[in-house]
């Protein structure tokens, strides 16, 4: 009645997540002043956080696996083929957009030409990346040799890391460390937890890019089977509710889990005078998200759907909320789900298909900083890049962008592949790592507002094979909520 008027009712969780949102900026602020926490005080004060963070990701593998394989089984493999292709088309055409817009803005604001590479504080060490392999590695993970494997890939913890900070990792050839010098040793010692987390970075426990491409072709194969591939649609479709409602689980978690995210955040920010340094490269960065997603993605959604984008975008306040504060698109993904299908009332076939690809390979956040990055790079080394040198940026932060896993700061370490690309020192990623954090948190929430739009517009243009299928195919798609 009086004391929960609809609208709070409907929204709680959004509301809830808005109010921890600002509780940790509050409880972080103050804790900051007055609290003299030790650095593993400061560990145990985020330790709350940890935990949605760990249901987040734990959720990721039966959601991609239940959603993709339901999703590809219950379309028409002659539909699926078109639908896929639309988004594939999608992505691509917003991801090249991004990196244009990123690229026109970072050479006209030129925010590194006024300043010199040895003005600011270089933090950390720069991963080795060679090119080729980073290619290699991309369609490598395509196909994983073992599918158990692809579940628990490039993973490691941050104990294991800071115990051991040169062991090489086996399973990637995109990341090669230098085993340290006498001379690097002092200054890796130094910045031990932040080497750790460039080398940590890309390890995001799962290859969902080999798990999307085997359940495209087995959602496929069961969704041909007829009669006898029934008892494995059963078994996905009641393995999707049964994520779904784990995934409603972890929702009541969210907003405790989002206040110590939040506040620990704001405890272990030790230089903010960073900012003020990097601060015209960080508005160029911040303005060129804030292009693509206020105006450009808003405007294609309107072209091609002839509905309200600002609407829609309201509708996933809640995911993009959540990618802001915990930086991973994939871990967003039982999020978006829920926004696209609850509130913006997408159908599930198009969803369940389309959101798992797009948080694996749609980034255009990702893609419009790696460009603007590099060419901030260049502009502190006082390179004057040619024609050919953008071209090469613009096709190396496409591909780096789709090889970025949805995991914080990948696109850092993928921004490596840009630099060696076109001849500037890897190690300059040093320069930017300070404030990456942050920018991290504003592109993930473009990738994933891209995402969503991509199932609006996928969804209107298929509107006529989604009406012709069968009534059939629909039964099977249960309402996980
Ligand atoms: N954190 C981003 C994401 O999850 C990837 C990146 O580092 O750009 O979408």
């Amino acid at each position: 009645g009086l004391l929960c008027p609809s609208v709070v009712r409907k929204n709680w969780l959004l509301l809830s997540t808005v109010a921890a949102v600002l509780a940790g900026i509050g409880i972080g602020v103050l804790v900051r002043e007055y609290g003299k926490l030790s650095n593993l005080d400061k560990v145990y004060f985020a330790f709350p956080g940890e935990l949605l963070m760990r249901m987040l990701k734990l959720i990721i593998l039966p959601l991609i696996i239940s959603s993709m394989i339901t999703g590809v089984a219950a379309l028409d493999s002659s539909v699926s083929g078109k639908i896929g292709l639309r988004a594939v088309v999608y992505y691509f055409c917003t991801t090249v957009i991004a990196v244009i817009l990123g690229i026109v803005l970072v050479v006209t604001i030129k925010p590194g030409v006024t300043q010199k590479a040895s003005e600011i504080d270089r933090v950390g060490s720069s991963p080795e990346v060679n090119t080729v392999d980073a290619m290699l590695d991309l369609l490598r993970n395509m196909f994983p040799e073992n599918l158990v494997q692809a579940c628990f890939q490039q993973y490691k913890t941050k104990r294991e890391k800071i115990k051991d900070t040169t062991a090489v990792d086996k399973n990637s050839s995109i990341f090669r460390e230098e085993p340290s010098t006498t001379a690097t040793t002092a200054k890796a010692s130094e910045n031990k937890t932040q080497e750790y987390k460039i080398v940590g970075m890309y390890s995001n426990g799962i290859n969902a890019l080999g798990l999307i491409v085997f359940c495209l072709v087995f959602g496929m194969v069961i969704g041909k089977m007829g009669e006898k591939g029934q008892v494995l649609m059963d078994f996905f479709n009641a393995l999707n509710e049964a994520t779904m409602r784990i995934v409603q689980i972890i929702m009541w978690y969210m907003p405790i889990g989002i206040v110590f995210l939040v506040a620990g955040k704001i405890i272990e920010v030790e230089d903010w005078e960073i900012f003020r340094k990097l601060g015209l490269y960080m508005a160029t960065v911040i303005s060129g998200l804030a292009i693509h997603s206020s105006i450009i993605l808003p405007l294609i959604y309107f072209i091609i759907v002839r509905k309200n984008p600002f609407r829609f975008a309201m509708g996933m306040a809640q995911a993009l909320l959540t990618a802001l504060m915990i930086s991973s698109s994939s871990a967003t993904l039982p999020v978006t789900f829920r926004c696209a299908e609850e509130k913006n009332l997408i159908d599930k076939r198009i969803t369940r298909f389309v959101l798992p690809v797009g948080a694996t390979i749609n980034m255009d956040g990702t893609a419009l900083y790696e460009a603007v990055a590099a060419i901030f790079i260049a502009q502190l080394n006082d390179l004057e890049l040619d024609i050919g040198q953008i071209v090469t940026i613009s096709v190396t932060a496409t591909a780096a962008s789709i090889g970025a896993a949805g995991v914080p700061q990948a696109g850092l370490v993928t921004m490596v592949i840009v630099l060696s690309a076109v001849g500037l020192p890897a190690e300059d990623v040093t320069l930017i790592i300070a404030v990456d954090w942050l920018l991290d948190r504003f592109r993930t929430m473009v990738n994933v507002l891209g995402d969503a739009f991509g199932t609006g517009v996928v969804e209107k243009l298929s509107k006529k094979e989604l009406e012709q299928m069968d009534v059939t195919s629909e039964v099977n798609i249960v309402n996980p909520f």
